[in-house]
């Protein structure tokens, strides 16, 4: 089987003529990029106008649209209201991604607070089952929900947690940050034990995979900053042959500065890799 990966930026590439989601998509495949995760981490304010626009855009320029839920969510806050707010930003985010076309729905659970991980993951667990209901029954049955791999040991999201709700709510599948695996386990985990764990418990997964990839920088608590390709330390030729190894079909997404430049760099890469190209 071969394997088909398409990249793109988060959000509108820095080059793109006007600072609007629609001339983004344009600017995307002006780049020859493939792909464009909508980002509403500040909140979602897009119309339902607008998102009717972005699906004929995304559609005439062939181009895949995802989104990234607002930073301001814990799952597994102490106070009901928070949760509450929390679980709407999601659906909000969902419900306009459903507008525009995009199915996979990208989010940060959460964090730990002084619970267990145990605890912490029941309670998230029994929140996203209220959002699956939700969007199941507003006809979002085909919405992938994607909680993140997250970059810092104080937030829900290592690939255990992942893996946990994954199994327990139906339709939803992780969405892996190479940079954010990096950064959360101090470089001190290899890449290939990431996919045979992935490859074991979820090989669904690399049927359908979402992932982010960029340069970034992290210290003892784990991610501090997001970096250019170039100025980092990750090793992303070693991801993208993994990508390739493990047939991984799906989309990339690329957070560094440099957006498009860094997207291109990855696709470039990945082209000649299986193609067979590389020297
Ligand atoms: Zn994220």
């Amino acid at each position: 089987m071969q394997n088909n990966i398409y990249f793109g930026t988060a959000g509108i590439p820095n080059n793109s003529k006007k600072k609007s989601s629609e001339c983004g998509i344009e600017a995307v495949r002006e780049n020859n990029l493939d792909a464009m995760e909508l980002e509403f981490v500040r909140g979602v304010r897009t119309s339902h106008k607008k998102a009717v626009i972005l699906n004929e855009k995304s559609q005439e320029n062939k181009i895949l649209l995802s989104c990234h839920c607002p930073y301001y969510i814990n799952l597994n806050s102490k106070e009901e209201e928070k949760i509450i707010s929390s679980r709407k930003r999601i659906i909000d985010s969902a419900n306009v991604l459903n507008i525009a076309g995009g199915k996979n729905v990208v989010f940060h659970a959460g964090f730990y607070l002084d619970n267990t991980v145990e605890e912490s993951l029941l309670k998230t667990v029994k929140n996203l089952k209220i959002i699956r209901e939700e969007l199941d029954s507003n006809n979002m049955e085909h919405i992938i929900l994607r909680p993140e791999l997250t970059g810092k040991s104080s937030q829900i999201g290592s690939e255990e947690d992942l893996l946990f709700m994954c199994l327990k709510i139906e339709r939803t599948l992780p969405c892996i940050d190479f940079s954010h695996y990096l950064a959360r386990y101090n470089s001190k985990k290899d890449f290939e034990e990431l996919f045979i764990f992935l490859n074991k418990n979820l090989p669904d997964f690399f049927k359908d995979a979402h992932c982010h990839l960029s340069g970034i920088d992290f210290g003892e608590k784990g991610e501090i900053k997001h970096l250019n390709l170039l100025e980092s330390v990750i090793d992303y030729k070693k991801i993208i042959d993994l990508m390739v190894k493990y047939k991984v079909n799906g989309t990339v997404i690329c957070e560094s500065p440099s957006l498009e430049n860094d997207a291109k760099i990855l696709k470039d890469y990945y082209v000649k890799t299986v193609k067979g190209l590389k020297g």
